[in-house]
């Protein structure tokens, strides 16, 4: 009778044990996901779902909202914002990833190299743009784009995929738009493969780096894209999954904040639901996966935008008001979902998104 009290003891206990590794998600993601929409504001991301019906970001449970201000101004610049949530630390509007008393701030990106992640960053303007840059470079201007593009190229970042070929190339050359005669994209095809044109893209093969540079400052508006945001994010993740390590990997829809600098209703929605189309993806992966924490954030709003009218049967906007031409200081919000979503719930501060990425990255260790 001992005997078989022992037994059945004994499988509770390894059934109990084969359950918890197989049903229990990590407690720290091994991959993350960080999608930023720039100027991407309530009323925005309104105005997409008006139009669309449904976005992917009502499939998120763990929501939030995160104040923007920077060191220097209540209203932030992408720089800032960018830095902010590259590294938990709050920075002087203009700089990127050095501290308003000219410290180095380490980078998320750079903790998961420690890490011996996978790293990416995909985005519609050029890939120096504040945004994406802040990720890996330390300068004290966002428009050193030449300075920028040298510490890009020598980040070790595994996949870059946007715009900005004309800052990787010698002066020398009819497109570039470097001070120098440097070469920087000869420099990244001695470690990597470069391409430039979506007909490169679709023959590519196997590979486990990518540089992707296709136009030579920003990528065209969300209809003229080619390859779209969503093929570019679906690449990079393709590829960065390949890490048995896992990966961390930044998209960024650029152009929803140069639509409300520009106060076109359309140019915002039609960027919002390209970015939107790539967080399914993101999100489809880490469904799948169950090990990917995604984020949805956005730096600013921008714009001051506003729907006063419009028709959820016709989708359709039809009455909006933008009150500016720049940024607004509103608390923007913040989407999450996988291992670590529930830490960017309620109200915060955008640098949350920084010190809760570089937490789960130390735990990693
Ligand atoms: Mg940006
Ligand atoms: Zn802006």
């Amino acid at each position: 009778m001992r005997f078989f009290i022992f037994v059945f003891l004994l499988s509770l206990v390894s059934s109990g044990l084969s359950s918890a590794v197989n049903a229990v998600p990590p407690a720290t993601p091994k991959n993350i996901i960080l999608f930023i929409g720039d100027g991407m504001g309530l009323s925005q991301i309104s105005a997409a779902k008006i139009v669309s019906g449904q976005l992917n970001v009502e499939r998120f449970k763990h929501i939030g909202l995160l104040t923007t201000h920077s060191y220097s101004d209540l209203v932030t610049d992408s720089a800032a914002s960018a830095t902010a949530m590259a590294t938990g630390y709050k920075t002087s509007n203009k700089m990127l990833s050095i501290s308003a008393d000219g410290k180095v701030l380490k980078t998320v990106i750079e903790y998961a190299q420690e890490n011996n992640k996978a790293t990416g960053l995909v985005a519609t303007s050029s890939i120096t743009h504040a945004t994406p840059a802040a990720f890996v470079a330390h300068v004290n201007s966002r428009k050193e784009h030449s300075l920028i593009a040298e510490q890009i190229t020598q980040s070790g970042v595994d996949v870059l995929l946007g715009g900005g070929w004309g800052y990787f190339v010698p002066s020398t050359t009819a497109d570039s738009i470097r001070w120098d005669n440097k070469n920087l994209l000869a420099q990244l095809a001695l470690t990597t493969t470069v391409i430039q044109t979506e007909q490169e893209l679709n023959s590519l093969g196997e590979v486990n780096s990518l540089v992707g540079l296709f136009s030579v400052q920003h990528l065209p508006k969300a209809a003229q894209r080619k390859p779209s945001l969503s093929r570019l994010t679906k690449k990079a993740i393709e590829i960065l999954a390949k890490n048995s390590n896992g990966f961390l990997l930044m998209v960024e829809g650029s152009q929803i904040d140069w639509g409300g600098h520009e106060n076109d209703q359309d140019y915002v929605i039609s960027e919002l639901m390209d970015l939107d189309k790539s967080i399914g993806i993101g999100l489809d992966f880490a469904e799948s996966d169950q090990q990917t924490l995604v984020i949805v954030t956005a730096d600013h709003e921008t714009g001051g935008f506003a729907i006063h009218d419009g028709s959820l049967q016709d989708k359709q906007v039809t009455a909006s008001e933008f009150t500016r031409t720049k940024h607004t200081a509103t608390m923007v919000p913040v989407f999450a979902y996988g291992p670590g979503a529930s830490d960017f719930s309620g109200i915060g501060d955008n640098t949350r998104i920084g010190k809760n990425i570089i937490r789960f990255l130390k735990a990693n260790e």
